[in-house]
């Protein structure tokens, strides 16, 4: 018998990597997404395969799936800094709302809930690495609070589901990802640097550069997401790729490997409190689903302009 997922989110970059997996592993997968940052070409490439459906809806508002669920996925969420500013409000209805909707389905269906939580949920960390019980250092007024709250209710409410309901729960705390399927507009760091690089212009490096990410080729996220959720392990865990890396060695690399005549442009900081540091401490997801991002910066990033590559010659 196929399990069925409803993977809310699904029409995302991460939703994109994700539901394939699924559907390669043999699921029946229902995508629930309102195309807010998720893209048709997505939801139609995934359509190509048997047993993909898809469902236009704002998980803000309650949602009916007929027939067994066994799974309920929620990557749905704007997840770039510039749509903090841009639309704050849906930021934080998604992520209470739309959270609390998708509960109910996996309640009603009692299915098993998987989320993307991310390391936003630390804040500017004063902790270095990041581990899961470090409790974290969020600006409530800052703009970045509307994503970096929402996404720590979120965690609570499934928590207090798991523990009132006895709900089957599974929370990933997603670092840095990046990949093919990034939208070329999106606004994070990956995705400008890269189209900026193949088009000749700037690479716009916000403040000084020396703030650092981790990051990680998607692939290797899919891999522990689809772990945890077929675990009996509830996290949160980490997930990412340890390897530290700042701003600006990031954008020299992306120079480097696009050949690129691109100059480097300084802009202030998006946000005043953009997080300095970030790195995943990795010991706990290791340990328990023996998770080990497998993909060098070197060779992500040369995928990832690949493709690239290829959505700037069809604009
Ligand atoms: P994305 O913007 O590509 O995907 C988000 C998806 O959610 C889109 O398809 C969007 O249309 C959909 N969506 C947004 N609001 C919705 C709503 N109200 N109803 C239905 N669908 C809605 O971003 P992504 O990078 O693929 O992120 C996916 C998830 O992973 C998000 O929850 C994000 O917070 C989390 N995450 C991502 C990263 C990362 O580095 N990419 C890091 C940490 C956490
Ligand atoms: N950044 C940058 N140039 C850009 C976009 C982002 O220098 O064009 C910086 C940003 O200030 C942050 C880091 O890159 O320090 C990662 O930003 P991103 O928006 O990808 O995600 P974040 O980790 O901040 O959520």
């Amino acid at each position: 018998m196929r399990s069925t997922a409803v993977v809310a989110g699904g029409a995302g970059f991460i939703g994109y990597a994700f539901v394939s997996r699924l559907l390669n592993e043999g699921f029946h997968v229902i995508i629930v997404d309102n195309l807010a940052t998720g893209t048709h070409r997505n939801v139609n490439d995934l359509l190509q395969e048997d047993y993909c459906e898809f469902v236009e809806h704002d998980v803000c508002e309650s949602l009916a799936i007929s027939g067994p669920v066994d799974y309920v996925v929620n990557l749905a969420c704007p997840a770039s800094p510039v749509d903090f500013s841009r639309i704050p409000v849906e930021i934080m209805r998604v992520c209470s709302e739309g959270t609390y909707n998708l509960l109910e389905l996996a309640l009603h269906k009692r299915a098993d809930f998987l989320q993307a939580s991310t390391s936003e949920i630390y804040g500017d960390p004063e902790v270095h690495p990041q581990h899961e019980d470090y409790t974290g250092n969020v600006n409530i007024a800052g703009p970045r609070a509307v994503y970096d709250e929402g996404k720590r209710y979120a965690e609570t409410l499934i928590h207090t589901y798991h523990r009132e309901f006895d709900m089957p729960m599974h929370i990933a705390r997603i670092f840095n990802t990046y990949g093919p399927r990034m939208r070329p507009d999106d606004g994070r760091v990956v995705s400008n640097f890269c189209v900026q690089a193949l088009t000749g212009q700037p690479l716009t490096l916000y403040g000084d550069g020396e703030q650092t990410r981790s990051f990680c080729y998607v692939d290797d996220l899919v891999e522990g997401l689809f772990r945890l959720m077929t675990s009996e392990l509830a996290g949160p865990f980490n997930m990412g790729n340890s390897v530290e890396t700042s701003v600006k060695e990031l954008a020299d690399k992306v120079i480097e490997l696009s050949g690129s005549s691109s100059e480097i442009e300084h802009r202030p900081l998006l946000h005043p409190d953009d997080p300095k540091r970030r790195r995943p401490a990795l010991d706990r997801v290791r340990e328990a689903l023996g998770y080990e991002p497998t993909t060098d910066l070197t060779t992500g990033l040369t995928q990832t302009l690949e493709w690239f590559r290829q959505v700037v010659s069809e604009q």
